[in-house]
């Protein structure tokens, strides 16, 4: 019995892949770059969003797929910027492919050169979850504690591409950048990193040249 269980929930995972490898492949054939950002509450997903699309400033076809447990509040910030669906979860703390797949079907917006899925604000779950996504991103910020990465290691160890948010309050918070990368660094030696606040501008442009860099790479 026990092995029977057993054999059903590798084939649920395996199922899971499978359709993150589909939902993967179709997106690249639209020449949309599926970017996932991940972090714990409060880090700045949302903040990053709105000043990347205001960079883009209407010069890509944006859309945004917003998770949170309750309220469209996110979505409400997004939405005069750009194409965004709010999927709330009632309750599950991270997000999953079929939601995903459901939110996109009403975002109507053709063939976007970018999708943003904006995560459950949570460091432990949703790095288990494959979305579908090219690109997975995990922020965090100097409101944090810069001993995260080792803490939290599998969003670290996923995640291609690091944000450190927030940097305008480097010096006035008590966070180590160095100590940070270090950490994030020993989990992670391929890692991206960009050092970003979306409250005064900064980094935004590298950025933003990153992503459209990691999308040209859709069509090699
Ligand atoms: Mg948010
Ligand atoms: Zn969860």
């Amino acid at each position: 019995m026990s092995a029977k269980t057993v054999r059903v929930g590798r084939d649920l995972l395996a199922d899971q892949r499978a359709a993150a490898e589909r939902f993967r492949a179709a997106m690249t054939e639209r020449g949309t770059l599926v970017v996932r950002l991940l972090s714990s509450p409060g880090a700045g997903k949302t903040s990053l969003l709105e000043a990347t699309i205001k960079h883009f400033a209407g010069q890509r076809r944006i859309g945004v797929l917003v998770g949170d447990v309750q309220t469209q509040r996110d979505a409400a910030r997004l939405r005069p910027l750009c194409k965004t669906v709010q999927i709330t979860t009632g309750g599950a703390c991270h997000l999953e492919l079929p939601l995903v797949e459901a939110a996109l079907a009403k975002l109507k917006l053709r063939d976007p050169e970018f999708l943003f899925i904006e995560d459950v604000g949570n460091l432990v779950c949703p790095a288990s979850f494959d979305l579908g996504e090219h690109w997975r991103v995990v922020l965090l910020s100097t409101t944090e504690g810069d001993d995260k990465p080792g803490k939290y290691p599998k969003a670290f160890r996923t995640a291609d591409v690091l944000v450190i948010a927030k940097v305008d309050l480097l010096g006035v918070v008590p966070f180590s950048l160095k100590r940070a990368l270090a950490d994030a660094r020993r989990i992670n030696r391929q890692q991206e990193v960009f050092r970003v606040s979306a409250l005064s501008g900064a980094g935004v442009a590298d950025w933003c040249s990153a992503l459209d860099n990691r999308r040209q790479q859709l069509r090699l």
